[in-house]
């Protein structure tokens, strides 16, 4: 598909944007059958060096508590989504680089892949860090990384990144040819209904995807959060219900450009439409990312606010999505590491 292609429809609407989902989802049965796959989702920390303007977790953000977890409660949320089936947990944190995080982090890995002899599928997800480190963690056990490109537009990610050496566009391009190159397999994404963003923007996006390769991607909505910079451009965010249709379009769209990458429903889509996650998985996502952190650090990880799930209990929430998805003619693939598709065939 080239440009054109994909704007139209991505500005489909009413019938022709149901017959785009339906495709989509057609597809995603083809190559991958009905499967959702899940990662238990650790979110080890909200104390972050960087300054995103869309961000709650953003250093210049005066009034976060800030908190790390405990080596034995991020085991504990392993062990735990290893008793639920999950096959992976996805370790997710504000960016640090200092040489304590990155020891941490490396023990952390070894010591979940200890788990029933390294059960656990491991998928980090902790901003950009050098190669070096990017290699140990490797070496350590972590086989998926996420770093989502925010925009692909240089233009548009200096419209929601501060322009100055933390926040290069250029460096955070290097940093997923590093991890493509070291073996990892590579998820990058976008938000969807910023400021400024363009339907010209988010069909570069996909074909950024494309272009790079990637084994994974997740797109969600933007989530204006009152105590950021970017918060005083809220007017030209589009609302909730554009922004829902949009995210469900770049993801059904891009399931017909790559048909057997994973793709995540974010749990962003739940914030904008209560059967957000459902309707990203219908339009041809197919990992979910269950909340595994402790209960009394949720709230602090305030990325944007009215944030889903955030009072779930991690059973409650296994036994809601299978009725969720089982809706929907899906089903997840318990005790499985769920791996790219569209990675492994490349690797054999
Ligand atoms: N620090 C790491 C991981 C945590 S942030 C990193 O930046 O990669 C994870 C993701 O949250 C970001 O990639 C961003 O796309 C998303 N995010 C941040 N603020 C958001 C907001 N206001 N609305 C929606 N998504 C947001
Ligand atoms: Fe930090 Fe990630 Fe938020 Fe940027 S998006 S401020 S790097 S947590």
């Amino acid at each position: 598909m080239d440009r054109e292609e994909i704007k139209v429809l991505l500005a489909s609407e009413g019938p022709a944007m149901k017959s785009l989902l339906q495709r989509a989802q057609d597809v995603k049965f083809k190559y991958l059958d009905n499967y959702v796959h899940l990662r238990g989702l650790i979110e080890y920390g909200n104390v972050c060096e960087k300054n995103c303007l869309y961000c709650g977790l953003r250093s210049g953000n005066g009034k976060v508590e800030r908190y790390c977890l405990s080596d034995e409660e991020v085991l504990e949320c392993a062990r735990l989504a290893h008793e639920l089936g999950y096959g992976s947990v996805a370790l997710q944190s504000g960016e640090r680089s200092d040489p304590e995080f990155i020891d941490k982090i490396e023990y952390l890995v070894r010591e979940i892949k200890k788990i029933d002899g390294g059960s656990l599928g491991i998928t980090l997800s902790l901003g950009e860090q050098s190669e070096e480190t990017y290699r140990r963690w490797f070496q350590a056990g972590a086989h998926r990384y996420l770093l989502r490109i925010e925009s692909s537009s240089e233009e548009l990610y200096y419209k929601i990144h501060p322009k100055n050496a933390k926040h290069s566009f250029q460096h955070r391009l290097d940093c997923l040819e590093s991890l493509k190159s070291i073996g990892y397999q590579t998820g990058t994404g976008v938000m969807v209904g910023l400021p400024f963003q363009t339907l010209d923007h988010l069909a570069d996006d996909l074909l950024f995807f494309q272009k790079m390769d990637v084994a994974m991607v997740g797109i969600g909505p933007y989530i204006p959060h009152p105590d950021t910079p970017l918060y005083r451009f809220k007017d030209l965010v589009p609302s909730a219900k554009e922004r829902m249709d949009m995210t469900l379009k770049m993801i059904a769209v891009l399931r017909i450009m790559m048909p057997e990458i994973n793709m995540v429903a974010a749990t962003a889509n739940q914030t904008v439409d209560p059967q957000g996650r459902e309707k990203a998985i219908a339009a041809g996502a197919n990992v979910i990312m269950p909340n595994l952190t402790p209960g009394e650090y949720r709230e602090s990880y305030f990325i944007y606010p009215d944030k889903a799930c955030v009072k779930d209990m991690p059973d409650q929430c296994k036994s809601c999505l299978d009725i969720r998805l089982a809706a929907i003619g899906h089903k997840i693939l318990y005790n499985a590491w769920g791996d790219s598709v569209a990675f492994t065939k490349k690797a054999r």
